[in-house]
């Protein structure tokens, strides 16, 4: 990973070592603020419409007063000046409420800030992993449809993944798998695939969405209902989804073995095969 040379600030373009904000900006101070994750291939941002939309609906829910409209106007601005027009990348958006005197309530005309950059990125056609996650207690708050830039909690549970040398930290609430620490979740048991309800204890990932479009044009049982911890011995399958990490075959839950070797399950493969053609 590296950073970016240019960096899009309410408006301006500017070599990001040059882009400053206030330290009483609430994104910094609260967390207080969102982001979005997309990624060009072939020149066309994929999903795009989809990923501007769920912006908009967090900032609604949030009281965040921005227009993403006006972000078709700026985002090829800032690939212009990072040389990525047509460039396979990915841009991450934040989108703070702005800068204020430090309490709680905020004032009705703050101004928010914007963020864009860009940085140059090629996905795997197929993203290979086969991944090794363990299960840890989903202790986040309980608005997880929010993509909030207040991801501690993400960051230690994913964390916890890396201490442990694996891809991933799976979560469970409530005696449920909810979704995973940068990923959603799903499994395949009986032929059918499960993943957990579009609700608050999720984040709505375009990619969940995708795939579940594609288990319905596939002919594939998809089924919106969370999968119990203590099923998990009666699981066929398992896969994460998300947008860089695509559709990853899990193969090993804590100890628990899905697969040996390079094998995965037929019904990921299948999704995987599907989700290649559609970019
Ligand atoms: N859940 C969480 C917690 C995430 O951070 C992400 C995004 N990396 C996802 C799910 C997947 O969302 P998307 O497919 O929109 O990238």
């Amino acid at each position: 990973m590296s950073y970016p040379d240019k960096v899009y600030l309410n408006g301006q373009i500017v070599d990001s070592a040059e882009a400053k904000i206030s330290v009483f900006n609430r994104g910094f101070i609260f967390g207080d603020g969102l982001y979005e994750v997309m990624v060009q291939i072939n020149g066309i941002f994929f999903y795009e419409k989809e990923h501007l939309a769920r912006l908009q609906s967090g900032l609604h829910k949030v009281n965040i007063d921005f227009d993403v409209a006006i972000l078709n106007n700026e985002i090829p601005k800032l690939l212009h000046a990072a040389q990525l027009t047509d460039v396979d990348c990915m841009l991450y958006i934040q989108i703070t409420r702005g800068v204020a005197p430090r309490q709680h309530s905020f004032p009705s005309n703050i101004k928010p800030t914007v963020m864009i950059y860009a940085v140059p990125k090629v996905l795997p056609e197929i993203n290979l992993v086969n991944a090794h996650v363990i299960i840890r207690k989903d202790f986040r708050w309980s608005r997880c449809d929010i993509k909030m830039t207040s991801l501690l909690g993400n960051v230690m549970l994913n964390e916890e993944a890396m201490q442990h040398d694996c891809y991933e930290t799976i979560l469970h609430r409530n005696g449920v798998f909810t979704e995973a620490s940068h990923s959603n979740l799903f499994f395949v048991k009986d032929g059918a695939v499960y993943t957990h309800p579009a609700d608050e204890h999720i984040l709505n990932g375009i990619t969940r969405i995708v795939v579940i479009e594609l288990c319905h044009l596939l002919g594939i049982k998809i089924i919106e209902k969370a999968i119990k911890v203590a099923e998990i011995d009666s699981i066929d399958e398992a896969f994460l989804t998300g947008t860089s990490t695509q559709i990853a075959a899990i193969q090993n839950i804590d100890d628990h073995q899905l697969y040996s070797g390079n094998k995965k399950g037929p019904i990921t493969k299948r999704l995987q095969e599907a989700f290649l053609k559609l970019k």
